[in-house]
């Protein structure tokens, strides 16, 4: 069945399955290493790129297939190369697309892990990067350089809640003949689709919302073209960052709920964020869906909704909110986000640590700043919560 041309919804549910002879309704877990070929003159079509079939898992495998074809169609691309890890997602993007004395110009506010891999070890082979806000297109434009060849947003960052404009970010890159990249984790292809806003390549930790039930790590990049496609899922293959087809099985089974999980967990997070912006312990509260957010006009314009990701400042600052993570019984003390149960963490001591304080303040994460990772527990059962928390405060 085609479901291109059909709802996102729809997509969610049937997009990628294949036709399978004994009527399956599901994609079967194909747990193979390697297929079998007929003969030798089918071993060596296939391996020429003449015939279509599966060669070696690590290659491609159908179970893994069906989910790049799932989100290539959810987030409007050409093709999708799922990778075992969020961060193999990240990695083998910065490897296909730099090159030694290449320049990245990137948010200040990304992962952390996805700056200490640049700053660290890309250095190492000669890759230059500039981190900067790119909220502020001024200072986007300006940041680019003769060998600039990649711009990378996150949008919304994580755990700072800073939006970048898309479409604004992919003219700015593309009358540089940089290609944008956007790590589109923190809001899923449920609210937000950067290629249709410009962006040539997308990718996900799929650990997060699209997986959304915290048993898989897992990552997927979406490319505009064919010809970026093929560039990344080669890199994928050659470095060896694969999705493992059980890992797959379950990813695809937690993605046909993506839209009534955010759609749960956004009117959660909404209600939340509104009863902390009103309690007297709290300092600021920054939830894309509140009017005190200072793009609030940007996160109507291109995105669906405002997600599920509250960050907030207890007042007493770091104390403060440690005995507040240390107080919440419903809310686990956790990193990750995006699946169905709640979570809280401190990034200035966890996600962010390993970036340095300074990049860390320049990137919007406060020493204060708590992350909470709403899920679709019962609101009242969450706002008690933290109610009997922040009375320890
Ligand atoms: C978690 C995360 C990653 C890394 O993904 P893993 O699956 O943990 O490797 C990258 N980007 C963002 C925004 C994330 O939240």
């Amino acid at each position: 069945m085609d479901t291109r041309k059909m709802g996102f919804n729809t997509k969610l549910v049937h997009a990628g399955i294949p036709e399978d002879a004994l009527g399956s309704v599901t994609t079967p877990v194909y747990q193979t290493s390697t297929f079998a070929f007929r003969n030798a003159e089918q071993g060596a079509n296939r391996f020429a790129g003449k015939e279509a079939g599966f060669i070696y898992s690590r290659i491609g495998n159908p179970t893994v297939g069906a989910l790049e074809e799932a989100v290539a169609q959810l987030e409007n691309g050409a093709g999708c190369t799922a990778t075992s890890s969020g961060m193999g997602a990240v990695s083998s993007v910065y490897m296909a697309l730099l090159n030694q004395g290449d320049h990245m110009v990137s948010t200040a506010g990304v992962y952390g892990p996805s700056r200490v891999l640049m700053d660290k070890h890309f250095s190492r082979f000669g890759v230059e990067s500039t981190y900067l806000d790119t909220s502020d297109l001024e200072a986007l434009k300006a940041a680019i350089r003769p060998n600039t060849k990649v711009v990378y947003v996150e949008s919304p960052s994580n755990p700072s809640m800073i939006v970048t404009d898309i479409a604004a970010a992919a003219r700015i890159a593309h009358a540089a003949g940089a290609l944008l990249v956007v790590d589109n984790t923190f809001a899923s292809p449920f609210l937000q689709r950067p290629l249709d806003l410009g962006a040539d390549v997308v990718l996900h930790s799929i650990t997060k919302f699209i997986n959304g039930h915290a048993d898989v790590v897992g990552g997927v990049i979406v490319a505009k073209t064919e010809a970026v496609h093929k560039q990344i899922r080669a890199m994928v293959v050659m470095m060896g960052p694969c999705m493992d087809p059980h890992q797959a099985s379950l990813v695809a089974r937690g993605l046909k709920t993506l839209s009534i999980r955010m759609e749960r967990a956004q009117a959660n997070a909404m209600a939340i964020a509104q009863w902390l912006e009103r309690h007297p312990k709290v300092e600021w509260v920054s939830y894309l869906g509140l009017p005190s957010h200072p793009q609030y006009e940007l996160v109507k314009r291109q995105m669906a909704g405002p997600g599920a990701m509250i960050s907030f400042e207890v007042k007493g600052g770091v104390e403060a909110g440690a005995r507040l993570m240390d107080n919440v019984k419903l809310a686990a003390l956790a990193v990750s986000l995006g699946g169905v149960e709640t979570l809280i963490c401190h990034p200035a001591s966890m996600t962010h640590a390993s970036m340095g304080r300074e990049a860390r303040l320049a990137g919007g994460v406060t020493d204060g700043l708590v992350r909470y990772a709403v899920g679709i527990e019962d609101v009242e059962d969450l706002i008690a919560d933290l109610d009997q928390a922040l009375a320890h405060v």
